[in-house]
Order: C-alpha cells, then structure tokens, then sequence
C-alpha cells in the first residue's frame, strides 16, 4: 500500500506486537480488529465491541500495522487477524494481502456468524487463511445468549443456522488448518450443551477449551458468575472429548 492512501490512515484496531500464544507454531503479531455483529454476555474486549472507534485510545492505524509487518518480518512468522469480528472489519483483505507478501503465515479468529465473507476469502488464493479459529460458544438453543437484546426474534434462528453452516466449512478444511474453541462459561456451556456442540463439529477436530475469567464482562452480572472449579471443568472437557477426541483444556 502507498503510504499516501487514505485508508492507512484509518483506525482499525489494538496491535499486539508480538505473541507466543495466539498461532500454534508460531511467533505472531495479532490485531484485535474493531467491531463485532454479537454481545456475549461474557465478552472482555467490552471496548472493542461498544465504543465508536474514535473514542478508543491505543488503537492502531492500518499503516501502523503495516509498518510493524514490515519491521519484523524476519522475526515473526505469523500474522493474526482477531476481534471484535475480524470478517466484518473493512481492513481485513488488505490487512491479510500486506501480511502475506511479506511472507507471514495468515490466521483468521472468527465467532462464525458470517460463512459467506469466509468462503469468498477461501476461494482467493491471495486472501486464504492458512489457519482458522472459530468460537462455538453454546449449543444452538442458547444462541439468543449472544445477542440478547434479539433473543427471541427471527435473526437468532439466523445466527444459529449460519454458525452451523461455518462450522460445516471449517469440516470441510484439511484438520491442520482449523480448530475449534470454547470458553467454559457456566449458563453457556453445560453438560448437555456439549453434546449438542459437538454435533456441530466434525470428528477429528481440536477442540480447545478455556476457563471463564468473571472480570471486565460486557455485562456486569456475568463478573458475579463463579467460573467451573479445575476439576468440574476437567470433567466436562472429559466429556467432549469422550464424542470428540481432540478436545482439551488449554
Ligand atoms: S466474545 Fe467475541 S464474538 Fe462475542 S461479543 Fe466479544 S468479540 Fe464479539
């Protein structure tokens, strides 16, 4: 991009400049692009999500994180593109295209609710991710969960069967180019819900698993909910790995 573009100029997100934990078997930058199409009650990029980007301070420019590309690509090997909603940022093609020609390797974080803007990026050989994360967040009847100022009305039907159609593109991916990733918050994740979940998944996923941390939520009543003890979520992640194997708490 010429440095000269307007859209350089653009805020796009918060740059985390280096990370060993975000790309298996890589040493990434990752950008938590703004903006996100859900409100999981138990979200912690609270800023991220509500505040108009004008009003967030530390956010990245897109010619900030081309720079930072630039400056260390003989250093990182991965580039991780998160959110927010990273397939519902307008910087997220040229921000892969940028990362790409400098060699890093591409990942995509995705709560996947938009499987068309996904298949358009897998048809495109310069756009494809070379790995995918997508968040199962809760069983399909708990989806009104995510959004809930919708819950009840038609769109939540729509948001159910389009993470299902995501969750069927990801199956449909080679198994070293994708997992799967759920956060053990108690009303969203209960035993039967596993179950339901692991429908959505195909067999020889990973599915990765993580505590529920009750602090800085979206909304305030899940900061009083007590995540799972080690062993309740040890016996759930038994579960889900008894119908997938490649479950484990991370
Ligand atoms: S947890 Fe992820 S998908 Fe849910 S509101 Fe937050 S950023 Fe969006």
């Amino acid at each position: 991009m010429n440095k000269t573009d307007a859209v350089g100029f653009k805020k796009a997100g918060v740059l985390i400049k280096t990370s060993l934990v975000d790309f298996p078997g890589h040493v990434s930058c990752t950008v938590f692009l703004h903006g996100c199409n859900l409100r999981c009650p138990y979200c912690y990029n609270t800023e991220l999500v509500t505040k108009k980007i004008e009003s967030i301070e530390g956010i990245s420019t897109v010619q900030d994180i081309i720079d930072h590309l630039e400056k260390r690509k003989n250093v990182l090997t991965g580039f991780v593109l998160s959110g927010g909603e990273a397939l519902i940022s307008p910087f997220l093609e040229i921000l892969i295209k940028e990362g790409r020609c400098r060699g890093y390797s591409i990942k995509l974080d995705t709560n996947g609710t938009n499987p068309e803007k996904l298949e358009t990026l897998l048809s495109d050989p310069e756009l494809k991710p070379d790995f995918i994360a997508m968040d199962i967040k809760t069983s399909p009847k708990k989806t009104g969960l995510l959004l809930p100022q919708l819950a009840g009305s038609p769109v939540i039907q729509t948001l159910s069967e389009r993470i299902k159609k995501t969750s069927s593109i990801l199956a449909s991916l080679p198994p070293e180019m994708r997992e799967f990733r759920t956060v053990l918050v108690p009303p969203l994740v209960s035993e039967d819900d596993i179950t339901e979940m692991a429908k959505l998944l195909p067999k020889d996923a990973s599915w990765q698993f993580a505590q529920f941390r009750n602090e800085d939520c979206i909304d305030p009543l899940y900061t009083t909910i007590s995540p799972y003890t080690q062993s309740e979520a040890e016996a759930l992640v038994k579960k889900a790995a008894s119908l997938i194997p490649g479950a484990v708490l991370r």
